[in-house]
């Protein structure tokens, strides 16, 4: 096991991985820029360093000052958290040649699944189904006439080096689908810096459901059911759920078990979570992420396993604390994303919190790292805390996310917390019909209103 780990992130997930830490008995190390000085991260982290100015690409996205970091504190390894270096293929191969263990799976599988049409091959190649769509890159805009011709438009236009919903258009017809291709090529280049493309049937009404995985590096693989994250804007979640009120219990066991095998037969190591599109009753496979999500609470609310302490584990060498069989569902869990933003306009809200007050009792969650005083940076995402809740069903989840957002008071700046009572008084959340369309056309109608 290791003695000290350095967690390279900040926020709540920064402390998340912190509170693992401190219950292996392994010892930290908080990284934090200038901006970050009085976080909390820092605060209850064993040790920390200052390893730059607030822009993330000077801090937290600064491989060198990192690297400086362990080797001033003899850290032995080091957890990404999520977003800057989590999927950074690059960073985990610099600290395998310092014999620094990176917690993750190998640069290889990060390298393939951050290739989103290496990663649909691989996903086909391991039995798990995929949208219909071009056997890798497109060349042309011949040969994207052709294929949407075969797969029959609607079509989407991907980028292989695609992430945050970029460099992704919708051919409705025929006639979209020239400016629809070299609009979302330009645009991947601009954004990425590569333009290979690819093309796959656009499904008009999915749920977006995702399967948690988990595999030891030794051929072992099990899942940890679904999330149901259908309620997006702007393709960036912002209601999560387990189980999802859209799939079965015979759907579930199916695409977990091909999932898990997936993994188990890649060799993969660590947490990794494959997204689905679903319609029909049929999974299609998205794409995979190779990190710790920021949802993951809801996986560990219903089947009581500690995820990251799971991440360590692995890392290290050991073995998953379970195995198939130990894994129960138990009950429902919601999660609610509160971000610093106007709950209407979404325009970011950073400043000083004056007063907060976090909810309690039986099944309430807070994974935050703001406390009274705090003052919310301007330089980072504006996720300030996950509000999570268990209960022995959807419907007591339902109530008791309303009476725990009920008691959540954040004073002095602005959060999307209102939208959530908005969310829980709308028939649809209710009765869990939505897909990922749902909450755009929900926010229109509200605004218009
Ligand atoms: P990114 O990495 O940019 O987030 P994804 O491949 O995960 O890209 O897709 C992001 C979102 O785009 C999905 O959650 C879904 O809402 C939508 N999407 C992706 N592929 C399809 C598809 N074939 N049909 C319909 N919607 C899609």
């Amino acid at each position: 096991m290791f003695d000290k780990i350095l967690i390279a992130n900040r926020g709540e997930i920064a402390l998340r991985v912190l509170r693992a830490c401190k219950e292996l008995g392994i010892s930290t190390v908080a990284v934090h820029s200038t901006a970050d000085a009085n976080a909390m991260h820092v605060r209850l982290a064993d040790e920390s360093v200052c390893i730059g100015p607030p822009p993330a690409r000077d801090s937290y996205l600064n491989v060198p000052a990192i690297l400086s970091a362990c080797e001033i504190t003899g850290a032995d390894a080091v957890h990404p958290g999520y977003g800057f270096l989590s999927e950074n293929a690059r960073f985990a191969e610099i600290l395998r040649a310092h014999d620094i263990a990176f917690i993750g799976p190998s640069p290889e599988h990060i390298s393939i699944m951050g290739d989103k049409i290496e990663a649909k091959r691989t996903a086909a190649r391991l039995g798990i189904p995929v949208v219909p769509g071009s056997d890798g890159a497109v060349a042309s805009e011949e040969e994207a006439f052709r294929i949407a011709a075969e797969i029959g438009y609607p079509v989407l236009i991907k980028a292989a080096a695609g992430g945050g919903g970029r460099g992704m258009k919708v051919a409705r017809s025929a006639d979209d689908l020239a400016e629809a291709f070299s609009t979302a090529r330009a645009e991947a280049k601009a954004a990425f810096g590569d333009d290979a493309m690819y093309i796959e049937k656009y499904l008009s009404l999915p749920r977006h459901i995702e399967i948690q995985v988990f595999g030891d590096g030794k051929g072992h693989g099990v899942h940890l059911g679904e999330r149901d994250c259908s309620l997006q804007r702007r393709h960036q979640k912002v209601w999560e759920e387990a189980p999802s009120p859209g799939i079965n219990a015979k759907e579930r066991a199916e695409i977990g078990a091909r999932s898990a095998k997936a993994i188990a037969d890649l060799g993969y190591s660590g947490a990794g979570t494959i997204e689905f599109l679903y319609e029909n009753g049929e999974f299609y496979f998205i794409e995979m992420n190779t990190r710790l999500q920021v949802e993951h609470p809801v996986t560990e609310m219903i089947t009581g396993i500690d995820l990251v302490n799971e991440q360590i584990r692995v890392a290290s060498g050991g073995s998953l604390s379970v195995t198939q069989d130990d894994i129960v569902f138990n009950g429902h869990a919601i999660e609610c994303r509160i971000n610093a933003e106007h709950p209407a306009t979404f325009q970011p809200s950073p400043g000083k919190i004056n007063y907060y007050y976090p909810p309690g009792g039986l099944g309430v969650r807070v994974d935050s790292a703001v406390y009274q005083g705090y003052t919310i940076p301007p330089y980072y995402d504006s996720l300030i805390g996950k509000l999570i809740v268990h209960g022995r069903d959807r419907p007591e989840a339902l109530q008791r996310l309303r009476r725990a957002l009920g008691e959540l008071i954040i004073d002095g700046i602005d959060t999307t917390v209102p939208l959530f009572f908005d969310l829980l008084d709308a028939p649809d959340v209710q009765s869990g019909d939505y897909n990922i369309h749902w909450l755009e056309k929900f926010l229109d109608r509200t605004l218009k209103a």
